[in-house]
């Protein structure tokens, strides 16, 4: 169900390099401003194209090589813009959720040797901090029940599905391995369970940088 807290309070059209969103922007039970761009007719009972991207300053907007976030952000918009249908919603959840400040404190962490889950807990801070009922509550909010779910992470389709989106089918996103961030999507994949489709290409530049 829809919690009363979750509702929409400004919407415009966005103009961007990708092409003409309409942006949304929610109050929700955290207080926090998440935001959902949403390109063609979604609420027709049709499974919707969607990413759901948590906030990260470094990689979002000032390209750091240090996660693949960045990357995953414009490819996501580029195929809704493609597809011509979808939703982008842009979750405020800086760092996995523990915020920037945190975030760059592990990093500080992560150039003395440690990974980025290890770092997490050295801060005394969980390794994913991460929920996703606004996400499910934005997306119902517009008007979509069944998504096509743009991810390598079973556990957003796991909290998606627990507050009422059915994901369909994982789509998965493609992964460029840098000497930068290879370590991080290494942790990513032996201890978050995150899903690479080009695991070939990534076992390649993990030898290729051990
Ligand atoms: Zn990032």
């Amino acid at each position: 169900m829809i919690a009363p807290a979750t509702r929409r309070v400004a919407e415009a059209n966005l103009p961007t390099r990708y092409g003409t969103f309409e942006m949304f922007v929610y109050d929700t039970a955290d207080h926090k401003e998440h935001v959902a761009l949403t390109i063609g007719a979604i609420d027709d009972g049709e499974p919707v194209l969607v990413r759901a991207h948590s906030e990260c300053l470094t990689g979002d907007v000032f390209g750091s090589s240090r996660c693949d976030c960045g990357e995953q952000l414009a490819d996501s918009l580029r195929l809704l813009q493609e597809e011509g249908r979808g939703v982008l919603l842009y979750l405020r959840q800086e760092g996995r959720g523990i915020g920037l400040a945190n975030k760059i404190s592990a990093y500080a962490l992560q150039e003395q040797g440690l990974d980025t889950v290890q770092a997490n807990l050295a801060l005394g801070l969980p390794e994913d901090g991460r929920d996703y009922w606004m996400a499910a509550e934005m997306l119902l909010d517009l008007g979509v029940r069944r998504a096509r779910l743009l991810t390598n992470n079973p556990a957003k389709v796991e909290g998606l599905e627990r507050h009422g989106v059915e994901v369909v089918k994982r789509v998965p996103l493609r992964i460029s391995p840098n000497p930068s961030n290879v370590g991080y999507l290494r942790t990513k994949r032996e201890k978050m369970g995150h899903l690479f489709p080009m695991v070939a290409t990534l076992e390649d530049a993990l030898e290729g940088s051990a």
